[in-house]
């Protein structure tokens, strides 16, 4: 994209399905709270995503701040608020660099995270990596609430889509994260990603090369609505996309003073809830599963069984 068409996406934003239609050029900002150059709070590899994604070597993974969705419930709370002080813009170019300094430290994949309310500006800058020589697959790590248009944006330049689906019931997303629209919103974008991918595809060295990992993190006393989540997820994808249940949830208001949580979310998972979700994926026939073992603790990492 030209220069003033990337800008022109910012100016009267509907980036994502928020359609703030606020000007970022301009000092306006929406739900999502940012400007118009991408804020990226690090950069690593990273191990403790999914074997496939992760394997060996680590992810390249690129953690941007802002968030358009703003759970309340948000495990990386200052991130996605933008409130850490060590967030540094990036311009498309000084992005590509990126990219490419992580594939020389032999990144298996570039690991765009929550980059949703940046996609012009990141399309641009896979396509500039993938002009000066970038060749791992990228993944774009989304809370699932995407705008299709915005997404058609990434068509030819993303391999991977690792999207969440949060939330079935309305009222609860309505709750959490004040998108009462999110499960229909989520489902349309996870066809746009479907279409642009086609079906997982993991090579001989066990990594995931296209396809799509749908993540879904299991919050206290939901069971009903994970498995509606699961029901909808193995009728409509089936083994064609993997799926990984999470159960690290964290009440970690004492870490962020600014963090709100209704009472079901002051606790851990009850005990047996992620075993009966497990057991329900399995009887739903779902062999491309990733599963956690459980664990407590807030310094957890997921870690998943294979
Ligand atoms: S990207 Fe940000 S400003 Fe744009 S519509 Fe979404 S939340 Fe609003």
């Amino acid at each position: 994209m030209r220069d003033e068409d990337i800008a022109s996406k910012y100016e009267n934003c509907l980036i994502c399905p928020r359609k703030c239609g606020v000007n970022r050029l301009d000092g306006g900002r929406g739900v999502c709270g940012m400007g118009s150059e991408p804020v990226v709070n690090i950069y690593s590899l990273h191990y403790g995503e999914e074997p496939v994604i992760s394997g060996t070597n680590g992810s390249g993974t690129v953690f941007f701040e802002g968030c358009s969705l703003k759970c309340v419930f948000c495990q990386n709370y200052d991130v996605s608020r933008g409130t850490t002080g060590r967030g540094i813009t990036y311009s498309a170019s000084e992005l590509a660099k990126v990219y490419l300094e992580l594939q020389e430290k032999h990144a298996h994949n570039i690991n765009l995270v929550t980059a949703g309310h940046f996609i012009p500006t990141v399309a641009e800058s896979v396509a500039i990596a993938k002009q000066q020589g970038l060749t791992i697959p990228v993944a774009f790590n989304s809370g699932g609430y995407e705008s299709v248009d915005s997404l058609k944006l990434l068509e030819g330049l993303v391999d991977i889509y690792m999207p969440d689906m949060k939330f079935f019931s309305s009222s609860l997303s309505g709750q959490l994260c004040g998108a009462k629209d999110y499960f229909e919103v989520c489902c349309e974008a996870l066809d746009e990603m479907y279409r642009q991918t086609g079906p997982a595809v993991i090579g001989s060295d066990g990594l995931m090369k296209r396809g799509l990992l749908i993540r879904h993190l299991m919050l206290p006393g939901q069971l009903f609505d994970t498995k509606k989540v699961l029901d909808y997820l193995c009728g409509r994808f089936g083994n064609n996309a993997y799926i990984s249940l999470m159960n690290q949830y964290t009440p970690f208001e004492y870490r962020y003073p600014d963090m709100k949580l209704p009472d079901f979310l002051q606790r851990k998972l009850p005990q047996g809830h992620y075993a009966a979700a497990a057991e329900y994926l399995s009887i739903l026939g779902q062999e491309n599963a990733f599963l956690q073992e459980d664990a407590s603790g807030d310094e957890l990492l997921p870690d998943f069984k294979t």
